[in-house]
């Protein structure tokens, strides 16, 4: 597959309903017109890679809609040098959103047949996460813990308290809590042990899953 001039100007139509939607960070809106999104998709869903729905990867696991991806990275309000966990790189796509943010990008990913096709496709776009692991999300990443940032792009049934622990004194996590839909919900550490939360509407993602297949 390649990146055309329609491609372009399809993802610009993208950025502009996602501002529609109430999307208002430029850096966020240039990511969305710069990353070719059809190319994190099979080719067979490649006529609808711009419009604002998820659709399926590998493994049946999805692409986030790209209005949660844009939700999520303005939320977590992302600045150059961050070092942010992410959980569930899945297509890789809110991993390329990161790293046009400027971001130190940590990533885990469950599914070993996504982990693989994501790690090799990323640097061929030119995207260089500083780590792309195979393993439990719900473990987080210790040995590269305090995070400024954490995301969570899966469903979580309950908020991962390793995850919380992770992350530094006034840093965000932004993490989707729920079983069949889920409520967005921000945890802003405020010391080692108070945590802000505010819960930010519904959203419906793929279940974050326990045990590796
Ligand atoms: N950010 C991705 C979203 C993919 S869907 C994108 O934009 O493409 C969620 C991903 O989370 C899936 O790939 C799924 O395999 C992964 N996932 C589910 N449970 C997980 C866990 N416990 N640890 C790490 N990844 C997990």
């Amino acid at each position: 597959m390649r990146d055309t001039t329609k491609h372009q100007g399809l993802r610009n139509q993208l950025a502009t309903v996602l501002q529609a939607k109430g999307i208002t960070d430029e850096k966020v809106l240039m990511a969305v017109r710069k990353i070719p999104r059809h190319l994190f998709m099979d080719s067979s869903f490649e006529a609808h890679a711009y419009q604002d729905k998820a659709f399926p990867i590998a493994a049946e696991q999805t692409i986030s809609q790209p209005y949660t991806v844009a939700f999520q990275t303005e939320t977590l309000e992302v600045l150059p040098g961050d070092k942010v966990l992410e959980i569930g790189t899945g297509s890789g796509y809110q991993t390329a959103v990161l790293l046009e943010m400027n971001a130190e990008v940590y990533s885990i990913e469950r599914q070993h047949e996504l982990f693989k096709k994501t790690s090799l496709f990323l640097p061929k776009l030119g995207y260089k996460p500083k780590k792309l692991i195979f393993g439990d999300g719900y473990k987080g990443l210790a040995d590269e813990a305090p995070f400024d940032k954490i995301i969570v792009t899966a469903g979580a049934p309950f908020v991962p308290k390793m995850l919380l622990g992770q992350l530094k004194i006034g840093g965000r996590m932004l993490i989707p809590v729920g079983k069949s839909t889920q409520i967005m919900t921000l945890f802003i550490r405020k010391s080692a042990k108070e945590f802000e939360k505010h819960e930010l509407g519904n959203f419906r993602f793929v279940p974050m899953l326990e045990k590796k297949n």
